[in-house]
């Protein structure tokens, strides 16, 4: 039996997991999260042996209602598109430290390995149900790519993408405005990513909008796309924890959006041996601030070199805060509201001065990251794009001799050229083909300003 999901604000029936991959968000405002995480403990050791697809087909069997066999067709099929036979191998480019690579996806980007299943569910599911879907997602960067390459060209879906004008990197924007497919539109937003996100949240918080044209989300609010990150943590601490024979293993992972690592705190629920994961976040700290003194506050954006992690208001946040506060869905509706009404949130530290122990957080500077970039360039030719490097350098803030840690590397360099310029002093470094080839084609996009209207009426005329 699979388990069946409820709101993190305690609204609503539980539902089974087609119905919140199709919902997105919950309608009470809150996030999906399943009623309980199974504990895997007993199975690790068979699991190690596993590759990563039927891993991957272990774990999200747990979690989902699709049968088994489709389950695994559907499985196999998203992952043939990555280039790398282990889809998400890790390696050692100095022999101390572990990198998860998680950019062998079609758009170079970790957020492929999520989005490349989810728009084969939504594929699978919409034909069985003979239902349409319009999909809307905000992204500072990646998400946007990466969903229109897991979107484009599918029947019976459409997607609507929202992201800041002049706000991402041009590789990144072309990725997504030179696919000529029908049902993918771009949209330009004079505004920032908060503004991008705020307004899609407003947009499928319109019930009766969202009922009448079919809207769903691919953000990292839906459920499928953690599900489908949790994979490779096993996979990886399987990989480390063999090859340097330990019992525990530490993640430390670049956040934006929290989802990621939440993610790994799922693995770490399940059973998995990780004893911390470190959250490494940009010049934009709210997060960090978070965890180390038990206030959420908002702040405003600040434009730096890691894009994908400029947000201020993280949202998969309120999935953590659920656990945080015991489950009780009463006390994160009044903390979720008193945020979205005054923008700062409290949680009381407790007298060890530490929030969660499974926790420790940090944020990296331009200067710092450029110098983990160039660094390890220079001694190694091993090259981490600007995120990578934010997640490495927060790592070696807090050293553990005998707990290795994997740092997630999640997305290409190729994606930040003029950064990666920036710190090697080289324009060839980091290239990569699939980016080159997209310099000549035709961009299609809208430029439209921050507001809800603007954008509900594009979708009545496009849907
Ligand atoms: C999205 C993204 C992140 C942040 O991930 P979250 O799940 O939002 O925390 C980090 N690095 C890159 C390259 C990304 O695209």
């Amino acid at each position: 039996m699979s388990t069946k999901y409820i709101s993190t604000r305690g609204g609503g029936t539980p539902l089974g997991f087609t119905d919140v991959m199709m919902t997105g968000l919950a309608r009470d405002g809150g996030l999906f999260l399943p009623f309980n995480i199974p504990c895997v403990r007993d199975k690790l050791a068979v699991w190690k042996t596993l590759p990563y697809r039927e891993l991957a087909l272990e774990i999200m069997r747990l979690y989902t209602d699709i049968p088994e066999h489709d389950l695994k067709m559907l499985i196999d099929h998203s992952y043939s598109s990555f280039r790398h036979r282990e889809v998400t191998p890790v390696v050692s480019p100095d022999g101390e430290l572990y990198i998860l690579e998680l950019f062998h996806g079609p758009t170079l980007a970790f957020k492929d390995v999520a989005l490349q299943l989810l728009g084969n569910i939504f594929e699978y599911v919409l034909a069985r149900q003979s239902r349409k879907l319009n999909l809307l997602v905000a992204t500072s960067g990646d998400t946007g790519g990466a969903a229109i390459h897991g979107i484009k060209g599918r029947k019976d879906m459409k997607i609507f993408v929202l992201y800041p004008n002049g706000g991402i990197s041009p590789a990144q924007e072309r990725q997504m405005t030179t696919v000529q497919d029908e049902n993918v539109f771009c949209i330009a937003v004079n505004g920032s990513f908060d503004d991008c996100q705020g307004m899609v949240k407003e947009v499928l918080n319109d019930l009766d909008f969202r009922d009448r044209f079919m809207l769903g989300a691919v953000n990292s609010i839906n459920w499928a796309r953690l599900l489908a990150q949790v994979v490779y943590y096993f996979y990886a601490a399987f990989r480390v924890m063999e090859k340097r024979d330990v019992a525990q293993v530490r993640f430390s992972v670049p956040t934006g959006n929290f989802g990621d690592i939440f993610a790994g705190y799922i693995a770490a629920q399940m059973g998995l041996p990780i004893s911390l994961l470190i959250l490494a976040s940009n010049e934009n700290d709210i997060l960090p601030r978070f965890f180390n003194t038990g206030i959420y506050e908002r702040g405003s954006v600040r434009k730096t070199i890691s894009p994908s992690m400029d947000i201020q208001v993280a949202s998969n946040f309120e999935r953590y805060l659920y656990y945080l506060v015991g489950r009780n869905p009463a006390v994160v509706r009044d903390l979720m509201c008193g945020f979205s009404g005054t923008g700062r949130l409290e949680i009381k530290m407790p007298a060890s001065g530490q929030l969660d122990p499974l926790f420790a957080a940090g944020s990296c500077d331009t200067e710092s990251a450029l110098s983990v970039m160039r660094d390890l360039y220079r001694a190694t030719g091993y090259l981490l794009d600007p995120h990578s490097a934010v997640g490495v350098h927060v790592a070696r803030m807090f050293p553990d001799p005998h707990r290795p840690v994997i740092c997630l590397a999640t997305a290409h360099p190729a994606k930040f050229g003029e950064t990666v310029q920036r710190a090697t002093g080289s324009k060839k470094a980091g290239r990569h083909e699939i980016l080159d080839k997209l310099a000549s084609l035709p961009v299609r996009r809208e430029v439209m300003p921050a507001s809800v209207e603007a954008v509900q009426d594009f979708i009545a005329r496009h849907s």
